[in-house]
């Protein structure tokens, strides 16, 4: 059952990702229910499902077999009376399709609705089942540690913490998924990951687009929350976390949890020294002049939200004690990237190089979006008769050696989903332990006015977030000049 089967998260990300599984045979045995306001007849929507995964409209009879799947039922999510109906809907549609009574609900809805639609479930007896149920919940799952928790219990009525899949989208990436083998399928690499060898590890998430038409729900978000708390802490932890015994679900996410209560908490008065904020003004994006974020749609001309978020975190542990990891995220910046730099530590002293500090550090560079590979930045002779050294790099693209776009993260943890692997869905203990991070630095932010805006649309946000890392003796390495070249 998909609620709020009308809306553009559905209609972008959830119909084209279910027809892929169907192409490849991975649905088995299915029926979707959509769910939403409007009155829709099947057919109606499933012609919207048919545009969804085919908006050219070429006949093509698998889509019309997949499409035959789905039935509508328009239904306020707020109206008990509703319920009873869609159950019987439920039923009949376990019988015709033989579905053994297992059932998956995707909460693809404005989040202040979750915990109704979870009680509703279970009060109107949708969760009395034969089979298995599971609750897939959207983000964003609060909006601090309260509202989380207020969330989860209403859930945690209805669903147990194994029935509930947490979507952070970023880990379906294909690239943030690779983190971990990169790490723990290679000798060359997880003997050098600790604090004796790498010198710093930067993750920057930006974005090229402003906040579009979503003003009003920025307004109360902010790139903190929008995405700090979730994709760019999740990316930290896997970086971060000690090889797991097994990879299983427990074992991975009780390894990220240790990371998050490791994660060093951040003062009030520390907050504006090691954490720095942004808002983006008018500027230039390709040559286009763009407006201002206080002056764009539903956002209000003394917005004190940040657009833009740089910040340094400390792990105290034993692995990474000392090693800043330095995380960035912003809106209408110079280029959409979304990129991990591992920067090792200098050698001991340079032999080839006359000129002081020259000889590079080696860099390990895991491009997540929107190209995806690996590349290793080292040092080679120079080409001639000179014994200088020059950086050189080894990539792999790996849209270029599959010869096929990565699937989609949303088919990958819809199918994780199906076949019930929560590993790559966000336990609760680390939405509370990354909301209490986060929280502290809200705080103090929501009590302070910045001087928005202060960095210019297609820059790579204030300055002050270079001084983060001068501060440390370094530097955000450029991320347009470490694209990975295709093969
Ligand atoms: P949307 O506004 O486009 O769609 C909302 C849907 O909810 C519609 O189908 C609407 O009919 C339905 N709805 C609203 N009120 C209802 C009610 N009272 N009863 C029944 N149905 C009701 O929203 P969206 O962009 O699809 O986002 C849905 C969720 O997914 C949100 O939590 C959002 O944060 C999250 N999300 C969306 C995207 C995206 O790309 N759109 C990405 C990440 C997360």
């Amino acid at each position: 059952m998909i609620f709020g089967a009308t809306g553009d998260l559905a209609k972008r990300k959830l119909f084209p990702s279910l027809y892929n599984l169907f192409k490849k045979e991975q649905l088995g045995r299915f029926a979707v229910i959509g769910v939403a306001r409007r009155t829709l007849t099947n057919e109606e929507f499933q012609n919207n499902v048919k545009q969804s995964v085919n908006p050219d409209g070429a006949e093509n009879s698998e889509i019309d077999e997949f499409a035959s799947r789905f039935y509508y039922h328009s239904h306020d999510v707020t109206d008990s009376n509703s319920y009873a109906a869609l159950n019987r809907l439920a039923t009949e549609m376990d019988s015709h399709y033989g579905l053994k009574g297992n059932r998956i609900f995707y909460l693809a809805m404005a989040p202040e609705f979750f915990g109704t639609i979870a009680e509703h479930l279970k009060l109107d007896g949708l969760t009395e089942t034969q089979g298995f149920k599971r609750l897939v919940i959207e983000k964003p799952f609060g909006h601090d540690l309260d509202s989380a928790k207020v969330l989860n219990n209403q859930i945690r009525t209805a669903f147990s913490e194994d029935e509930i899949y947490r979507i952070d989208h970023y880990l379906g990436k294909e690239m943030v998924q690779n983190i971990e083998v990169i790490r723990f399928a290679n000798a060359i690499f997880e003997p050098l990951w600790n604090n004796r060898f790498i010198s710093n590890i930067q993750v920057t998430s930006s974005e090229v687009l402003g906040v579009e038409e979503r003003g009003r729900y920025y307004e109360k978000s902010g790139a903190l929350r929008d995405m700090v708390q979730n994709h760019m802490l999740q990316m930290v932890a896997l970086l971060a976390m000690e090889p797991p015994i097994r990879l299983t679900t427990d074992e991975v996410r009780s390894e990220k949890v240790r990371v998050f209560r490791a994660l060093r908490p951040i003062k009030d008065s520390d907050v504006n020294q090691y954490f720095v904020r942004g808002q983006y003004g008018k500027g230039k994006i390709q040559d286009l002049e763009v407006p201002a974020y206080n002056q764009e749609e539903m956002v209000s001309p003394e917005s004190n939200t940040e657009t833009f978020v740089a910040g340094r975190l400390m792990i105290d542990n034993f692995r990474w004690a000392g090693v800043p990891f330095y995380i960035r995220t912003g809106k209408r910046m110079a280029a959409k990237s979304t990129k991990i730099v591992v920067q090792f530590k200098d050698i001991p002293m340079d032999l080839y190089n006359k000129q002081e500090g020259s000889v590079n550090p080696n860099l390990l560079v895991i491009h997540i979006q929107p190209e995806e590979g690996i590349t290793l930045y080292f040092n080679a002779k120079r080409s001639g008769q000179s014994l200088n050294s020059t950086p050189v790099k080894l990539s792999y693209a790996n849209k270029g050696i599959d010869g096929l776009n990565t699937p989609e993260a949303y088919e990958k943890l819809l199918y994780d989903c199906l076949r019930g692997d929560a590993t790559n869905f966000t336990h609760w203990d680390e939405v509370a332990l990354s909301w209490s991070f986060v929280d502290n630095i809200s705080a103090v932010w929501e009590n302070e006015k910045e001087s928005f805006p202060n960095y210019e649309s297609g820059t790579m946000g204030p300055k002050a977030a270079d001084e983060l890392l001068e501060k440390d003796g370094f530097f955000w390495w450029p991320v347009t000049d470490l694209d990975v070249e295709t093969c």
